[in-house]
């Protein structure tokens, strides 16, 4: 059976393992959709049925019990993850070469090009999972590229992204691209109300996170419901210092700031959507805030221009441009509204 902490996506996950059974999976995977749906999760779902003394991700096992250990190692007997590192948050050529760490010291895994050459477990396949694949750089995609060309034997490639047009496009063509659909309500709730998410939230919690469990911290559950706030707030005519606060990039976070602008701005967008689709007599993705959204659909405004600047400002962040002058032209586009 399959493992029981996976929540949904069960046609696809079977497919996938008819087909790898079948040994009808050739060469490389992409596996694309929104964030936070459980898309990596399906991945070392692929791995961990191999060690599984049961072969078949029981999750009671001691072979599964390396699957599910509160931090997932980077190198498991079959399985090596290569995951964005620093600041920067960028998967280096290091990284895919060397397995050396941003000062040069040699990192608790090897490169992806040595451990692949080394010989599986017994009835084992390798696995190189390449999570959150959009942060490879031109180098380290190159590289990456070269070996997942030309595979060694029983070495299956899954790269794992929810934005990949940001991704080499040498890259995406010799991958075959797996997408994922967001989890159904009741399934990312299940998973929820395990974590110890009360009803009460429910409806909030399910409307954020639109069937991704991208919220299941309740921090960033409540940092994303205060960004909807403010812009809300924004949107109402209060002024941008006074309700800012929790747009801007919180200063000893792991992301690069520029990348903590992401949130944000998308969520402005689903905003003017919702605005835009009440406007036109259909209900709002974000009806717990249907309050709120009603008043400022009714007095005829437009949004468009909130719409392109915040579109503007989403392809201005890799230029890491500071933050506070780019929220503040969004919000002034949305006054002109
Ligand atoms: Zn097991």
């Amino acid at each position: 059976m399959f493992s029981t902490t996976l929540a949904g996506h069960r046609p696809l996950r079977e497919r996938l393992l008819a087909r790898f059974q079948a040994g009808r999976i050739r060469g490389s995977l992409l596996f694309t959709g929104p964030e936070g749906i459980g898309k990596r999760r399906v991945a070392l779902e692929l791995a961990q049925r191999e060690i599984c003394f049961r072969r078949s991700a029981c999750g009671q096992c001691e072979g599964c019990r390396l699957f599910d250990a509160g931090e997932l190692p980077f190198e498991l007997p079959n399985l090596l993850r290569v995951t964005p590192e620093g600041k920067a948050g960028v998967i280096r050529i290091d990284q895919i070469r060397e397995g050396l760490d941003s000062t040069g010291q040699p990192r608790f895994s090897r490169g992806v090009i040595e451990w692949a050459s080394l010989a599986p477990p017994p009835r084992c396949h390798r696995w190189i999972l390449v999570e959150e694949a959009h942060r490879l750089n031109e180098s380290s995609g190159n590289i990456l590229l070269k070996t997942l060309e030309e595979p060694p034997a029983e070495t299956h490639f899954i790269l794992v992204t929810h934005r990949p047009e940001a991704l080499l496009q040498t890259l995406r063509s010799r991958c075959e691209r797996i997408p994922f659909s967001p989890l159904a309500e009741p399934e990312a709730w299940e998973v929820a109300s395990r974590h110890g998410w009360a009803d009460a939230d429910r409806g909030r919690w399910s409307a954020l996170g639109e069937g991704s469990l991208r919220f299941l911290e309740e921090e960033a559950f409540r940092r994303a419901e205060a960004q909807l706030e403010a812009w809300l707030a924004l949107l109402e005519g209060a002024s941008f210092p006074a309700v800012a606060g929790p747009l801007l990039p919180e200063k000893e976070a792991t992301q690069a700031q520029s990348e903590q602008l992401r949130q944000p701005l998308e969520l402005l967008l689903r905003l003017l959507a919702d605005l835009a689709r009440i406007q036109a007599g259909a209900p709002p993705a974000l009806a717990p805030w249907m309050d709120r959204l009603a008043p400022l659909a009714a007095v005829g405004r437009d949004f468009r221009s909130g719409q392109e600047a915040a579109l503007e400002a989403l392809r201005h962040l890799p230029r890491n441009l500071s933050a506070e002058p780019l929220l503040r032209e969004v919000a002034l586009a949305l006054r002109a509204g």
